[in-house]
């Protein structure tokens, strides 16, 4: 049986993910339960402890021996990662000493926290498709953008441990006010809800298109509905791909003036949207980027999908990335 395997955790505001990963990536066990973010942070440290306990036991029947484990969350740590200063989706955890109250009651493992927006980066880092990259960045499209940048193997903390708000690299200077408060971050116009709104634009503009047809159906329009469209051949649905994937490309371009990537990896919901949404990009990060320093950077698909999370969480503890400063005590 693998020894070398580590328990990896993703929390969010809806739901606590956890799973076994072992030295090669592979996920041998999962496990989930609900969060509920009006919980005190007394509550959610007992609901986190209580989970990777029952994940470590299950482990020890199955004949595992995990000896570590990787919390990542939203939010920004404290330098030494012992103290959370702020969490987006769970508001009672700022401030509070929940990192050292599960640090403490998980007695049995090592643990190390991170943000959320590093895991992705170290999973496909490691194990996905940005394995001995030397300058790779890895974001996660979904209701935000998010990601992280990674140097020779090492995520590149600027500050809080993260790399930069890279969904909030302005690509529209006279758009949409963005929730941050700036204007125009790439996040207004190419996360989900951006597709999805556009999409809606051009439903209404379009009645006869497969697009209007979904939207009847089922009152607003997913990510789902117009993958199915574009696939179809409905060009509103593939015109808002074309433009959110342009966008995106736009970000990528001014990324790349100032990290340089080799590789940037687009994970998250709206990667299955696939090939025409990477083409987008490459199309927009030509377009838009300077032909010098966007020549030679490769964009491609995230290759752990929705495991990204706990896979990289995991990759974080692991003996052979503990020079990523995970921190383990
Ligand atoms: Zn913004």
């Amino acid at each position: 049986m693998n020894e070398r395997c580590a328990i990896g955790v993703d929390m969010g505001g809806q739901s606590v993910k956890l799973a076994l990963v072992d030295d090669t990536g592979l996920i041998h066990l999962r496990q989930q339960a609900p969060m509920n973010p009006t919980l005190s942070a007394d509550a959610i440290a007992a609901l986190l402890i209580q989970q990777v306990e029952q994940l470590h036991s299950t482990a020890k029947i199955k004949g595992f021996s995990p000896t570590a484990a990787g919390i990542v969350m939203p939010g920004y740590m404290d330098v030494g990662r012992t103290k959370l200063l702020f969490a987006a989706n769970l508001p009672t955890l700022s401030g509070s000493d929940f990192l050292s109250t599960v640090k403490t009651g998980i007695d049995d493992m090592q643990v190390a926290f991170d943000a959320d927006c590093n895991a992705a980066a170290f999973g496909e880092y490691h194990f996905g498709a940005g394995r001995g990259i030397d300058r790779l960045i890895v974001v996660t499209v979904g209701t935000g953008i998010g990601g992280a940048v990674m140097v020779q193997g090492r995520i590149l903390r600027l500050w809080n441990h993260i790399s930069g708000s890279l969904g909030h690299v302005i690509v529209n200077a006279k758009g949409l006010r963005c929730n941050c408060g700036a204007r125009g971050c790439v996040e207004t116009q190419a996360s989900g809800p951006a597709l999805e709104k556009l999409a809606t634009e051009l439903a209404a503009a379009e009645p006869d298109s497969l697009l209007a047809q979904y939207l009847a159906q089922h009152g607003r329009l997913t990510g789902h509905d117009i993958r199915m469209a574009m696939n179809q051949g409905d060009a509103p649905a593939q015109r808002v791909v074309r433009e959110c994937g342009w966008w995106l490309g736009a970000a990528v371009a001014s990324w790349s003036v100032i990290y340089a990537p080799n590789m940037v990896l687009i994970g998250g919901g709206i990667a299955a949207l696939g090939e025409p949404l990477l083409n987008a990009i490459r199309e927009g990060l030509r377009d838009v980027g300077q032909p010098h320093t966007t020549r030679h950077v490769r964009v491609d698909a995230a290759a752990l999908g929705p495991d990204a999370g706990v896979v990289g969480a995991a990759a974080m503890v692991m003996p052979h990335v503990e020079e990523n400063g995970s921190d383990l005590e």
